[in-house]
């Protein structure tokens, strides 16, 4: 029985697993987090997933009340800039195509070729990023219109997979995890702040406490690691061996800066921008009062002095004198996240390179695994099984998804981008390429198990990023294709219409900040 968890690091990953299991068990459950005062969080992650607001619902939290705190905005999709070609910029939204006479509107759209563009073709959000609109009206209804989303929170992200929901958030990382420990503490997490010096195990090799410097040992039932790229305990103690992805995907390491922007007059684009370069990518935040920004980048390919170099210059004079912060990524995963009485949740379980914003999708996930396999005695080896295959499974899907946007960019101007050519995919990977050449991804097509992503993310990947061969369905020259124009001409007028009537994004967060 776990009756008392010790969660070791106060990072994205350590709050949100302390946060959500109160929210779970309440005081069935004591919760210690201990974090150093001297060991910094990683400082990065402010992009995320659209399941993400499952989390702030699941501890009954309204956007209202967490994101100007957080100085949180909205993000309907990542653009992808340069990907392609110098210049050529597309979405992959949060958004399904509409699906016409049994068939996507992607297949019909490869085969009438309404416009030049894929994504503003066939979604509304696309639009709304081009405008730089909010989601929401000053009123706080969402806009709806021609979408099905709904505003209600499904109470677990599981529940919430089939109903496609249009956004997620980006917010500061350290603002959230300053949010979640009053959240935590004023709900019964007791917090310790002291370091952690030794990880001490019993006979049996569990763990049974953790020694820190000034409030001697603490003990529990279950050790949760949120020590970060450390794995303190589920690597250094249970000596877990960690798989790196390192072949598959080469960029280990970032650059990155807070960069101070007057959000009224620049505009708040609602997506994350992700600009290729020389040796990877460039993120771009827009958070209400700056913009995170960061170069993730290969060490084979550049040196850390050109990688900030290059993130300097592509952020202008606003970035003068600003403090870089320079980050070593181990990109992998824990053969197993949980062993024993230990479960790694967050950067010590796995990561792979923020490109798709799914380190805090993967510390969600971790954290309602958990609860629903939480040890109970009985049949804990079963559990740790089926979380560990659960966990691994979405973490290897990731990579398989980000690995394609490396083959399948139309880019290949240097070595960095014609050796994405050449590594070896990741198993399934290259027989699932060769099929999408013969009809768009589907259930039966992309990676078989849970991790995140749909068909449609694949396919929005595959007719963006232009580099692979892809053909619409052979049925459709053979059907009236009335219908489909009709649907393409009705998402054009909705997009119109939603662009004007909608308020930008930064008039709805000030005025969000001036109400709260
Ligand atoms: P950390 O933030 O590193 O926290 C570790 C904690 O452990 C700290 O509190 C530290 O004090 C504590 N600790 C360590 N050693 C000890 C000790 N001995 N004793 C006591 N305490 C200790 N994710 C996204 O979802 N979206 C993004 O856009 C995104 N961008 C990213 C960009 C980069 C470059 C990187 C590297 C990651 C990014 N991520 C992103 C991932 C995201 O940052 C992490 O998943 C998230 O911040 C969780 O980190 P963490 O809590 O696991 O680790």
């Amino acid at each position: 029985m776990a009756n008392n968890v010790v969660i070791v690091g106060g990072g994205t990953a350590g709050w949100m697993t302390a946060t959500y299991l109160r929210a779970a068990f309440g005081d069935d459950v004591g919760i210690t987090l201990v974090e150093s005062k001297n060991v910094p969080t990683i400082g990065v992650g402010e992009a995320t997933f659209s399941t993400v607001r499952h989390f702030f619902s699941y501890l009954g939290l309204a956007e209202h009340e967490w994101m100007p705190e957080c100085h949180a905005s909205y993000k309907l999709a990542i653009r992808f800039e340069n990907w392609r070609a110098e210049g050529h910029h597309f979405y992959h939204p949060f958004e399904r195509p509409r699906n016409v006479q049994g068939f996507s509107l992607a297949d019909w759209w490869l085969h009438t070729r309404p416009g030049e563009q894929f994504d503003r073709d066939t979604s509304l959000l696309a639009a709304l990023c081009e405008a730089k609109s909010s989601p929401r009206h000053l009123d706080g209804a969402m806009f709806t219109s021609g979408f099905g989303a709904t505003d209600e929170p499904a109470k677990a992200a599981e529940d919430g997979r089939e109903t496609q929901f249009p956004y997620a958030y980006h917010f500061d990382a350290a603002l959230l995890a300053r949010f979640l420990t009053r959240f935590g503490t004023e709900r019964g997490v007791r917090h310790v702040l002291d370091d952690v010096l030794d990880v001490v195990l019993d006979d049996h090799g569990d763990i049974s406490h953790v020694v820190t410097r000034e409030h001697g040992a603490l003990t529990g039932d279950l050790f949760i690691d949120c020590t970060g790229f450390r794995g303190m305990l589920i690597n250094k103690a249970l000596g877990v061996p960690f798989e790196s992805f390192r072949e598959s995907l080469p960029n280990d390491s970032a650059v990155a800066l807070r960069v101070p922007v007057n959000g009224e007059k620049a505009g708040m684009r609602p997506c994350t921008t992700a600009t290729a370069q020389d040796a990877g990518w460039i993120w771009t935040i827009p958070l209400f009062g700056r913009i995170g920004t960061g170069y993730v980048y290969a060490g084979d390919y550049c040196t850390p002095e050109e990688a900030e170099r290059t993130l300097r210059e592509f952020a202008g004079p606003a970035a003068d004198g600003l403090a870089a912060n320079h980050i070593k990524m181990r990109i992998g995963r824990c053969a197993q996240s949980w062993v024993r009485n230990c479960v790694a949740i967050g950067l010590s379980s796995g990561f792979v390179e923020p490109l798709e914003s799914t380190g805090i999708f993967f510390i969600h996930n971790a954290v309602e695994q958990l609860v629903k396999h939480f040890p109970g005695g009985r049949d804990d080896e079963h559990r740790r099984r089926t979380y560990n295959r659960q966990v691994a499974a979405v973490m290897d899907g990731v990579r398989e998804f980000l690995v394609l946007h490396y083959y399948a960019a139309a880019r290949d101007d240097n070595a960095y981008w014609r050796d994405a050519k050449k590594r070896p995919l990741p198993d399934g990977l290259a027989e699932r390429i060769e099929a999408w050449g013969h009809q768009l991804p589907d259930a039966e097509s992309v990676f078989p198990r849970f991790h995140g992503f749909e068909p449609y993310s694949y396919t929005a990947m595959l007719l963006g990023l232009g580099g692979l061969p892809v053909r619409p369905p052979a049925a459709l020259s053979r059907m009236d294709d009335t219908a489909a124009r009709r649907e393409f001409a009705l998402i054009r007028d909705q997009a119109q219409a939603l662009a004007q009537r909608l308020p930008s994004q930064y008039a709805y967060l000030a005025h969000q900040q001036n109400a709260s």
